[in-house]
This record gives C-alpha cells, sequence and structure tokens, in this order.
C-alpha cells in the first residue's frame, strides 16, 4: 500500500480517447477520492498543441508520477505527417521511456456474457486468463537485423536477466491468481527458447514453488488457446509470440472494448484499453468505457498496492455490463449512462 497520496498521469490522447479515460478518471475518483491527477496531452492532441506527439514535460510527469492512465493516440488528421510527429510514435516513446518490459493482457468471458465470443458457450464459459507478453527485448529489437538484395534476417536474442524479470512478474501475478503458469516458446528448434525454458524453471524452483509450471510450444498453444482456453492462468512468453497470441486470444471476450492492458517495468506502470482510437465513433459518447475503466482497475492492483479496489471495479463493470451493455455489445448504454451504472454499483461495496 502506498502510503502518500498517489499521483496518477493521465493522458486522453486522441479519438475516443478522452471520453473513456474521464469515464475511467470518474471511477478512481469514486474509489480513491484523494488521488491526484495530472492531466497532459499526448499524440495528436499533443501534437496540435505543441509539434510533438510526445513533449518533454509529459516524459518528465509521466516518469515522476505512480503510474500512468493512457487513453488512445491517433486518427486520420494526422496520417499525413513525418513519421517522427505520428500520434503512434508518442505511444512508442511513452512505452520506452517507462522501461515496461512486461505487458499483460486479462482475456475474460464475463458469466452472462458468454454468448458475444466466436468460441461455443460452453468453450467461453469462465475463460479467465492473464497473458504476460515481454515487451523489450526478442526479435523486434537489437539482436542483429539486415536487409540486403537477396537475403534479410532479424535475430531473436535473450539475456538470462532479460527472461527472468518477466518471468517473476509472471510468477508473482499467478500468486494473486489461480497459481498456475504456462510458459510458451519453441524450444524443439530454437536455442533462445532452450535458455528460455531453463531459465523460467529456474525462477520457479528458486523463488516460486508454490505456484505450478507447463511448459508449451507456441503452435500447440495457439491451437490450445481456441479449443480448451480453460486450461490457462497466466501464459508468460516471449515478445513476437506474445504479439501474435495476445492478439489471438483478444477475439475470445467478443468485444476490443472490454480488453484493458497494463505495461510493468522498472518505472511507473502504464495502463490503457487495448483498442484504438475508433474515429468512426469519436466524439458522439457512444463509446464503451470498460477496457478504460478495468485499466483504472489494474493500476490500482499493480501499481498502486489497491487489490480490493480493483476488485471492486471489476465487479461493478461486471454488474453494469449486465443490466445494459454499450452498442458494441448489442445494449443501448451510451458511455455516460454505462458509466453512471458502474458508480452506482460501487456504492453500497467496499
Ligand atoms: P488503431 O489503428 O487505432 O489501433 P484499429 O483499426 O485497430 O485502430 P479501433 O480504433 O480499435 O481499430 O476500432 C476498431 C473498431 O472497433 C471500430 O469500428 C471501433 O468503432 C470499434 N471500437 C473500438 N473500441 C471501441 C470502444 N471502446 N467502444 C466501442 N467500439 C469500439
Ligand atoms: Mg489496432
Amino acid at each position: 500500500m502506498i502510503n502518500k497520496v498517489p499521483h496518477v498521469v493521465v493522458l486522453p490522447g486522441d479519438g475516443i480517447g478522452p471520453e473513456v479515460t474521464q469515464a475511467a478518471v470518474t471511477v478512481l475518483r469514486e474509489v480513491l477520492p484523494d488521488v491526484r491527477i495530472e492531466e497532459l496531452p499526448i499524440g495528436g492532441a499533443a501534437v496540435d498543441a505543441s509539434g510533438s506527439p510526445f513533449p518533454a514535460e509529459v516524459e518528465a510527469a509521466a516518469k515522476r508520477s505512480d503510474a500512468v492512465l493512457l487513453g488512445t493516440v491517433g486518427g486520420p488528421k494526422w496520417e499525413g505527417l513525418p513519421r517522427a510527429m505520428r500520434p503512434e510514435m508518442g505511444l512508442l516513446a511513452l512505452r520506452k521511456s517507462l522501461g515496461a518490459f512486461a505487458n499483460l493482457r486479462p482475456v475474460r468471458v464475463l458469466s452472462g456474457l458468454e454468448h458475444l465470443s466466436p468460441l461455443r458457450p460452453e468453450r467461453a464459459r469462465g475463460v479467465d486468463i492473464l497473458i504476460v507478453r515481454e515487451l523489450l527485448g526478442g526479435i523486434y529489437f537489437d539482436g542483429g537485423r539486415e536487409k540486403r538484395e537477396e537475403e534479410a534476417f532479424n535475430t531473436m536474442r535473450y539475456s538470462k536477466a532479460e527472461i527472468e524479470r518477466v518471468a517473476k512478474v509472471a510468477f508473482w501475478a499467478a500468486q494473486q491468481r489461480r497459481g498456475h503458469v504456462t510458459s510458451v516458446d519453441k524450444a524443439n528448434v530454437l536455442e533462445v527458447s532452450e535458455l528460455w525454458r531453463e531459465t523460467v524453471t529456474g525462477v520457479r524452483s528458486a523463488h516460486y514453488r508454490d505456484v505450478g509450471l507447463r511448459h508449451e510450444y507456441v503452435d500447440s498453444a495457439a491451437m490450445l488457446i481456441v479449443t480448451d482456453p480453460a486450461r490457462y492462468d497466466v501464459i508468460v512468453t516471449e515478445n513476437l509470440f506474445g504479439d501474435i497470441l495476445s492478439d489471438l486470444a483478444a477475439v475470445i471476450p467478443g468485444s476490443l472494448g472490454l480488453m484493458p492492458s497494463a505495461s510493468l517495468g522498472d518505472g511507473p506502470g502504464l495502463f490503457e484499453p487495448i483498442h484504438g482510437s475508433a474515429p468512426d465513433i469519436a466524439g458522439q459518447g457512444v463509446a464503451n468505457p470498460a477496457a478504460a475503466i478495468l485499466s483504472a482497475g489494474m493500476m490500482l492492483r499493480h501499481s498502486l498496492g489497491r487489490p480490493g479496489l480493483a476488485n471492486r471495479i471489476d465487479n461493478a463493470v461486471n454488474t453494469a455490463l449486465r443490466s445494459n451493455p454499450t452498442r458494441d455489445l448489442g445494449g443501448s448504454a451510451n458511455t455516460e449512462e454505462f458509466t453512471a451504472r458502474v458508480l452506482e454499483a460501487l456504492v453500497g461495496t467496499s
């Protein structure tokens, strides 16, 4: 538990970002009235205000905060800009600046909402997976890369230290959940996966003997995530495999508007919905704020040391979804009405 007043930097961004973050901030203030909120522009909004998608004062504020709540960035207005001024570059710079090496994406099918899933109801029922993706290493980064006329290569490289730090996040998260980690690799073919497997096993033996561990190959896991999602509690995997598997798993709940995320590292945690700026519905007040509100819940759990408040938010969102969801889920609530239902559901719980 953090004793001082928690300081949260809110970066609403573009498109539906301001609408959904406003909802999330309202909920955050309800459960944590003394929270100090500092709101600043990022992405296209920051380009318009100052010419840069990630101004130096925004970086400085984010780094001194306890946690960052982000909306979404981007939109058609800024598409023609030079690369360095694009809103998306601001987001990448923010993630890097916070040293966020572990990306957490919960994939849950809430009871009563099984029909939204493309999976058969008996498979979708009760799905509750946390994917932990390594975010700052592997083939996307500086392991050696080149493109020539007739040949090109990238290198998947991991150090033991990089594997250990993300494995610890996964085992820690499993301790708060159902106590099981599945580590996904390709150790039958790749040396880097052999090191991954040995290291994850070593972290468990040294620090987390109370947590179960199973290893799966990535090809097999891709099949099992859709055919038998109930087998998973926490999944931990490297950057490229995690990129693919987390997008695959994101289809299970049935709407992007339900999917929160956390990116954790050495600095303040970064919390954001996984959906984009949704220019087609921006400004209409109809966006589903559930993903942003649940992201604020993840912030309470992972950065502010208040898991009890996070549980209350999860339950309140669940109640609001069952009573009258937003349009993307076939309901009729607008953003404000949905948020009001969440607040109502929070009152009287503790
Ligand atoms: P980006 O390139 O910014 O990631 P994208 O093409 O992945 O964008 P999104 O902006 O996430 O797409 O939107 C995809 C579709 O889902 C759009 O039709 C959008 O309106 C809808 N959508 C996304 N988020 C929400 C939300 N929170 N509430 C309602 N609809 C949403
Ligand atoms: Mg997208």
